[in-house]
């Protein structure tokens, strides 16, 4: 959690003070807009290329079952309407997990200095998927850390879009934040045409510094195959099975990913056990019957494991601070 706080900061701080050439910040002009905006009916409105639709659907199709993300560049329009003409996808040292992504700074730094200095475009927004969790918004998370790093970076606006998808096709909705405003606006895409003018000019310009290239999933090490953690596993479930209410609880296994699915009478809970679990921590994701969904992380003192601790004590200790 704290991660993924820094990691806002960190993405958008170092991009402030080259963007102030670009931005037209000021507030006054843009609100002198809003009733313009409002007129036309552009107030809800982000427009985007085809193509980087395209290319955000790839990166999310890449990571069906953990978060990936990115970052969005181009322009605002004078009423405050956010126009993406190049997106990027995550870098080689990203971090992907069931429930959070941080990009690769270094990646993000070397490759937005390009956009904003060599392209004249802004970094106006981010993007990541939230696959098949079921969550086509911010979560309440998301939204929170959004609205904390605009207000304290004096962003103004700032676009988040998330992504799902169902291992064969995705979706991606935008959504505006605007600076000491609580609440995001849920916006439409608008697509301006086919392919950015900017996507080729762009990728071949990265192309010859070697940088751009789509990350494949690696394969990784998973804590499953270890004899032993397997059969710690059942004692995991007995453990599930044991809880008051629970009605069932089932493990699947999805791409190196654990989940265990626990159905109670209210609600059902997924916990999601990361490739290299007990290192990373399980997440967990509740799932009212009045489609409300809920997803929580152990504290994070507990999250500091090794590879040779026994996974049903990481898990129950991790498990019962979630669930306290
Ligand atoms: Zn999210």
């Amino acid at each position: 959690m704290r991660n993924k706080k820094n990691k806002y900061h960190q993405t958008r701080k170092y991009l402030r003070n080259i963007q102030k050439r670009t931005t037209l910040n000021n507030s006054k002009v843009r609100d002198s807009f809003s009733t313009t905006e409002n007129e036309i009916g552009l107030r809800n409105i982000a427009y985007i290329y085809q193509s980087e639709l395209n290319y955000i659907g790839k990166c999310i199709l890449d990571y069906p079952r953990i978060e990936t993300g990115g970052q969005l560049f181009g322009f605002w329009t004078a009423s405050g309407v956010p126009v993406v003409v190049y997106a990027i996808g995550p870098g080689p040292k990203a971090n992907h997990q069931v429930t959070f992504f941080n990009q690769d700074i270094e990646y993000l730094k070397f490759v937005g200095r390009i956009l904003v200095s060599e392209f004249g475009l802004m970094h106006i927004g981010e993007w990541h998927s939230h696959h098949q969790l079921g969550l086509d918004k911010p979560s309440g998370h998301d939204a929170e850390t959004m609205q904390h790093s605009i207000d304290n970076l004096h962003l103004n606006r700032f676009l988040l879009c998330i992504g799902n998808c169902n291992g064969i096709d995705y979706s991606i909705k935008p959504y505006i934040f605007m600076e000491n405003h609580k609440g995001y606006n849920s916006s439409l895409w608008k697509i301006k045409g086919d392919m950015s003018p900017f996507r080729s000019a762009i990728d071949k310009y990265l192309s010859t510094i070697k940088l751009q290239k789509r990350h494949e999933p690696k394969d990784e090490y998973s804590w499953f195959s270890v004899k032993s953690n397997r059969v710690r596993l059942k004692n995991i479930l007995d453990f599930l099975k044991a809880k008051s209410g629970a009605i069932d609880s089932k493990a699947q296994l999805k791409e190196n990913i654990v989940e265990i699915i626990t159905r109670f009478q209210d609600r059902h809970e997924v916990i999601y056990f990361p490739p290299d679990f007990p290192k990373s921590p399980i997440t967990l994701t509740l799932h009212y019957g009045n489609g409300c969904i809920k997803e929580i992380r152990p504290e994070p003192s507990l999250i500091n494991c090794s590879e040779k601790d026994d996974v049903f004590l990481v898990f129950k200790q991790q498990y019962n601070s979630i669930c306290q």
